[in-house]
């Protein structure tokens, strides 16, 4: 992976949240559409083909929690707005630590609100690649509600995963609200399975969050983090 070669080449163990979302598309794991803005204008054009609205996130191999350093815009409307954010998200990151290194704004398509999740792997040193999957937010920091298979695993154990969660209930459908799509989570898990297997380089990996839609209508990661190590 072309990827991976050019990060080790640098010496840098953080890919960044375009070459991470590069990566996991080309192992056919669906992300949002995502480009590189290195300046406003550049921001404008790329607009035009992604169409409004938006969403802007610092791109910075020096920013790992972008939201920390106000590096997040959402629902971003209109031309005059795409400038604003920019201006604003740069000015952020500068503040938040000065010596960053400011690859420029990362251009998003807007995902509409969905539930989310999180599916994650790491390489254990004992036993491989383990994936992990739990739902966001207070349900895996606060409640440590998370289930781990080892890699690589099938689609069956991917879905046994998701269903051994507490927290499932929120994903099978609670009182009248419709079921999520369990079979595309269990596809990205599945497939996040089988790239920490095939890479042992990947030393960590994390899709916070993935946007899981109702029942038939797909799931999307919008966020993703690719850590490089040693390998096995
Ligand atoms: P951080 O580096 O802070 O984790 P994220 O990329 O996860 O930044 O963005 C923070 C939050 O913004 C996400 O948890 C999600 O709720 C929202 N978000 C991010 N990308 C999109 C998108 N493309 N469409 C809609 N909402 C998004
Ligand atoms: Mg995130």
């Amino acid at each position: 992976m072309e990827i991976l070669n050019s990060a080790k080449s640098e010496n840098r163990r953080q890919l960044t949240e375009i070459e991470s979302k590069s990566l996991l598309e080309a192992w056919g794991i669906p992300v949002s559409r995502t480009a590189l803005a290195r300046d406003v204008e550049e921001a404008v054009r790329i607009a035009r083909e992604i169409h409004y609205p938006l969403v802007l996130k610092i791109a910075s191999p020096d920013i790992i929690h972008k939201s920390d350093a106000k590096g997040v815009m959402v629902g971003i409307n209109s031309e005059l707005e795409l400038r604003q954010a920019f201006n604003e998200i740069i000015k952020n990151a500068r503040e938040y630590k000065p010596d960053a290194k400011i690859l420029g704004v990362s251009i998003q398509e807007y995902l509409p609100p969905a539930r989310e999740v999180i599916v994650g792997a790491i390489q254990d040193h004992s036993f491989g690649a383990t994936v992990m999957f739990g739902l966001g937010g207070i349900w895996v920091e606060v409640l440590k509600d998370i289930s781990f298979r080892l890699a690589p695993l099938s689609i069956e154990e991917a879905v046994e995963m998701i269903k051994e969660i507490k927290g499932y209930p929120v994903l099978a459908g609670l009182r009248g609200t419709p079921p999520a799509d369990i079979g595309a989570i269990a596809s990205i898990i599945q497939k996040v399975g089988q790239l920490a297997h095939e890479f042992p380089e990947i030393a960590e990996m994390d899709l916070n969050p993935v946007f899981v839609f109702n029942e038939g209508k797909g799931a999307v990661a919008v966020d993703a983090r690719i850590v490089l190590g040693e390998g096995r």
